[in-house]
């Protein structure tokens, strides 16, 4: 139902306005607007003066805000929705692998191995060939060979991961550059691949990848500004007008704020600095320092990343009871706690005193409970803070637990894309979870259904960047590239209005950006998205083949498409 809304006397415009007499700067009219405030309430019109939104309403309680000098836009029954906010991505170090040996998307082996062939002829003075994106279900058992790699690149050394960065592939060349051999043991926090012989063979999980990256030259400032500038681009494109980088490393905080000052970060940013596994509180000074730091234009770094497990397929997912092996036998694998559960909830309680958000990635159902237990014991020491923590990916979580995220205000960081019934899932996953705990995967709707905010992301480029696709996925658990497969757990399917609000109010309150953006309402900024369809309506055709026309961050356009004035 249309909403009429009165013109707020709200002015947010810094700089002044180029309208004066109260003429909007920005109309859009004459499309299904959906607001996402509380009322999920749908209007046909809106007007936004400098950085935000004057008005919503009909197109006649708008049309007076339109000025000789107002443009605009005739939205012909096209969708606005609040500005996405990707609350797990990283679109920096993305940004910079599109920019080399960029393997997303290219289905098998042949093709990989033509890529990166290419790129290596067309790159002859790269010492290293790098890049990233290649697909675990594209190997037998989820493992790569050095020998692919040794036929193509036998002179340099060649690091790429997974496009889920657990496991990284690599040559003989780097292998020998890192001194790893028979001899080597595997490190805690990961494991090399290996033959009957002992020998290395080319995979790399988890930590063990550090192995190699400690002998790559780090990235330069001047790739990182790069990367992070292609990332926002493409961000941009796909409707994101802000996101939380769940890994900001030193460096990467340095591309943040050297973007922010030179006012080139046009999305709003909130920073997850980087837990450092190996160490304890003693850091704890440091990301303070970092934070005081790390208010720049957009960007704040008021968030700490604490990655508490790996993931399923390479049994480093941290789980309660052990992993089947292939005849669904019990193993004495149980996965990796990378932070010691003793001591978790001593630093979540500190984080959570100096005002810190915890973003944590857990997969396992041991991870999420620890993760959960800390933020409980962070919350008997400090009572409820406004931290809005977090917990990403939530793969498995045990029944027990899922009401314990609305029971203790911990966000649902969901990355839907993952909740479908692909070749992962059925031969890397299902087996050795076995059929009891394999339903207890990615839990959306009853952690709804039990109080849970919930905020989603991509983790691209982990997966696939566009939300659009995403909140498809979440709404049928079915796989865009199959549509014809059966859902996963379609108990847990999310009603679409859910899956749209995930990515604007819920990501918008986890990323404390809730008081201006996240919904379309009068007085908030206008941070939103055009898409060329309204995905309410039965015709639509699938959600994910929609596509974003315009994003406008604080009133300006940075991503226009230039069918949307044709
Ligand atoms: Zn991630």
């Amino acid at each position: 139902m249309p909403r009429a809304s009165a013109v707020s006397p709200h002015n947010l415009c810094d700089p002044p306005p180029m309208n004066s007499n109260g003429h909007a700067d920005i109309v859009l009219t004459g499309g299904a607007i959906q607001t996402m405030d509380s009322a999920r309430s749908w209007a046909r019109a809106l007007a936004i003066k400098g950085e935000g939104i004057q008005a919503v309403g009909t197109e006649k309680d708008i049309a007076p805000l339109i000025g000789p000098r107002t443009r605009v836009v005739d939205l012909e029954d096209r969708l606005v929705v609040p500005g996405f906010q990707d609350v797990h991505v990283h679109p920096v170090s993305s940004g910079v692998d599109r920019l080399r040996c960029d393997l997303t998307g290219s289905i098998g082996l042949p093709r990989y191995l033509e890529i990166i062939d290419t790129y290596a002829a067309a790159h002859p003075d790269a010492q290293w060939i790098l890049g990233a994106g290649w697909s675990m279900d594209d190997f037998p058992g989820g493992i790569p060979r050095r020998e692919d790699l040794d036929r193509i690149v036998p002179d340099r050394p060649v690091f790429l991961p997974s496009r889920d960065g657990h496991t990284g592939w690599v040559n003989t060349r780097a292998l020998e550059i890192a001194g790893i051999t028979r001899e080597t043991p595997d490190p805690p926090d990961g494991r090399i691949e290996r033959d009957e012989r002992g020998e290395a063979v080319g995979a790399l999980q988890e930590g063990a990848q550090n192995l190699v990256v400690d002998r790559i030259p780090r990235d330069t400032q001047e790739d990182l500004a790069a990367g992070l500038l292609e990332g926002q681009r493409y961000l941009h494109s796909l409707g994101i007008t802000a996101w939380q980088d769940a890994i900001v490393t030193p460096d990467i905080f340095d591309a943040y704020l050297a973007a922010a000052g030179r006012g080139d970060l046009t999305a709003r940013v909130v920073g997850a600095l980087w837990w450092d596994r190996e160490r304890g509180d003693e850091q704890i000074p440091e990301l303070v320092e970092r934070r005081s730091r790390g208010s720049v234009g957009r960007f704040r770094a008021t968030s700490v990343k604490m990655m508490q497990d790996g993931v399923l397929e390479n049994f480093t997912g941290a789980v309660i009871d052990p992993y089947l092996d292939r005849d669904g036998r019990t193993t004495d694998k149980r996965g990796i706690s990378f932070i010691d559960p003793e001591r978790l909830p001593g630093y979540v309680t500190q984080l959570d005193a100096l005002d810190f958000q915890v973003h944590f990635h857990a997969i396992g159902d041991r991870a999420v409970r620890e993760a959960l237990d800390a933020i409980e014991a962070a919350q008997r020491a400090n009572g409820r803070t406004d931290g809005r923590h977090h917990i990403a990916h939530i793969q498995l979580i045990h029944p027990d637990d899922v009401p314990r995220f609305g029971a203790l205000g911990v966000v649902a960081n969901a990355q839907p894309y993952w909740a479908v019934l692909e070749g992962q899932m059925r031969n890397l996953t299902i087996p050795f979870l076995g059929p009891e705990r394999s339903t207890w995967q990615y839990p959306f709707r009853s952690l709804r259904r039990s109080g849970a905010v919930l905020a989603m992301g991509s983790d691209w480029a982990v997966s696939t960047a566009n939300p659009l696709v995403e909140i498809e996925v979440a709404v049928n658990r079915v796989s865009d590239l199959s549509r014809d497969d059966e859902p996963f757990l379609p108990d847990e399917r999310l009603d679409l209005i859910d899956g749209l609000a995930a990515f604007t109010s819920g990501s918008a309150y986890v990323n404390h950006l809730d008081a201006e953006t996240g919904t379309l309402e009068p007085g908030k900024l206008a941070d939103l998205a055009v898409i060329d369809r309204n995905i309410f309506t039965r015709d639509a055709g699938p959600i994910g083949e929609a596509r974003v026309l315009l994003t406008l961050v604080g009133g300006k356009a940075v991503y226009e498409d230039p069918a949307l004035e044709t």
